[in-house]
């Protein structure tokens, strides 16, 4: 197998522009647009700085940087994406600036493939555009929803049109956003697989409520991960995805590429934990000298670039699969990229703090939010465990048993 990770001159070009716009633009404001965005309470999508910014990168052509379908995207590859999706990541925000944020390009992603015409007017195409956001809502609070096959929100039909009740929660970026795609039960009697459909919900609909954000790691503003109770909500029959009991499925393909965009990210956040761990070691006066001359020290920075680099390979691994293969015959290189990229992210972040001392604890550099994001990652898109067993299933399977 051939693996080639370097960018075309098409995802070169683009991430040069890219960088140079998050440098003139984005970094000299993140830390206001933090304070806007933890201030966010909806209904509206964003705040004014974040719709300023969105009409620059869109202006710039920094848009919608993750399709690979040319007539609406740049048409770049995976792996292309995966460097400038890395780039993204250095920030909890850049990625919404560009409208390449979690989750809606993962919805956008199954929407694009799946609506119907009338979906696509309604929904997709302001997505597309940037005049909404979206969430997804799988988790409930009372179903292991690892299994999601076990979930008990309900969409019962009524004439033409569905009723669901149901109770969700850490549902990210549900603030703000004006579209749910809700996974339902709408067959309790089907077998496991053909249970769930998945369902365009408008989040001002009656019977929608956001009960609150939350709090993760003590943080509870913003976009948040809200908890959501569905009660007597009316859809028509054209709000079903795909078509009624294709839930699963649509979920699978929706956690592809989603997937990886999230360990490309994190890819960004261990880079820049990285550059503050050697400039704060390079610079902190210790014993006559400085942090960085310690054996001790040395070893963390080392041990971080041997992580981050190995993380890298995997991720750019699996776009590389999807590109070649398609998302399916991804699956294993995906789960292998999600656990490693989580969990070194998680130890580069946490050596980063440790040669920050007591610094590296507080809000005055990014580590603890960064920390908490790689933590949360290891159980968000699918625990460790789930992709653990993916993984053991394909050796075992390649075996013959
Ligand atoms: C920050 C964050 C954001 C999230 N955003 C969203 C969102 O936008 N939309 C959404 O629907 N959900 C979201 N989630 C929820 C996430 O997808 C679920 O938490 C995850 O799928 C696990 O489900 P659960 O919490 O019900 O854990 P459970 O299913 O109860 O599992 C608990 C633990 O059991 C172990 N386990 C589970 N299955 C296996 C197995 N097969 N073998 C061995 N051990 C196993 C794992 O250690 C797992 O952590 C988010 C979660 C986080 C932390």
């Amino acid at each position: 197998m051939t693996l080639d990770f370097t960018l075309s001159a098409r995802g070169e070009e683009l991430r040069e522009r890219l960088s140079a716009f998050l440098d003139e633009h984005f970094y000299p404001v993140e830390a206001e647009l933090d304070a806007e965005m933890d201030a966010l309470k909806g209904p509206e999508p964003f705040g004014p700085l974040m719709s300023d910014l969105r009409k620059r990168a869109r202006e710039a052509g920094l848009w919608n940087l993750f399709l690979s379908d040319k007539s609406l995207g740049h048409g770049l590859s995976n792996v292309d994406y995966g460097h400038l999706c890395e780039l993204l990541g250095r920030s909890l925000w850049a990625p919404m600036v560009t409208n390449c944020n979690f989750p809606d390009t993962g919805n956008m992603e199954i929407l694009h493939e799946n609506a119907t015409p009338e979906q696509r007017t309604r929904w997709v195409e302001p997505l597309f555009d940037g005049s909404i956001r979206s969430c997804f809502a799988l988790t409930e609070p009372n179903t292991a929803s690892s299994d999601p096959t076990g979930i008990t929100t309900l969409a019962v039909h009524d004439g033409d049109d569905w009723i669901i009740n149901g109770h969700k929660w850490f549902i990210s970026n549900a603030v703000g956003a004006q579209l749910c795609i809700l996974m339902a039960c709408s067959d309790p009697e089907a077998e496991p697989h053909f249970r769930g459909s998945m369902f365009l919900v408008p989040m001002d609909a009656p019977g929608v409520k956001i009960v609150r954000n939350v709090p993760v790691f003590g943080h509870a503003g913003g976009p948040g991960h809200a908890e959501l109770r569905f009660h007597d909500v009316r859809v028509p029959g054209d709000a079903v995805l795909g078509h009624v009991g294709a839930g699963f499925i649509l979920a699978q393909d929706r956690l592809g590429p989603g997937r990886i965009h999230h360990c490309m990210r994190s890819i960004g956040w261990a880079e820049r934990a990285q550059e503050l761990a050697i400039d704060r070691a390079a610079s902190r006066p210790h014993q006559g000298g400085v942090l960085s001359k310690s054996q001790l020290v040395r070893e963390m920075l080392a041990q971080n670039r041997i992580d981050i680099d190995a993380a890298r390979m995997l991720v750019l691994r699996a776009a590389h699969t999807i590109d070649e293969h398609g998302k399916r015959a991804a699956y294993r290189d995906i789960s292998i990229a999600k656990v490693f990229a989580a969990r070194v992210t998680q130890q580069v972040v946490d050596r980063a703090i440790q040669i920050h001392g007591a610094l590296g604890l507080s809000d005055d550099v990014p580590l603890t939010k960064m920390w908490a994001q790689s933590r949360a990652l290891r159980i968000g898109d699918g625990a460790d465990e789930v992709h653990l067993m993916t993984i053991a299933k394909h050796e075992l399977r390649n075996r013959g048993h």
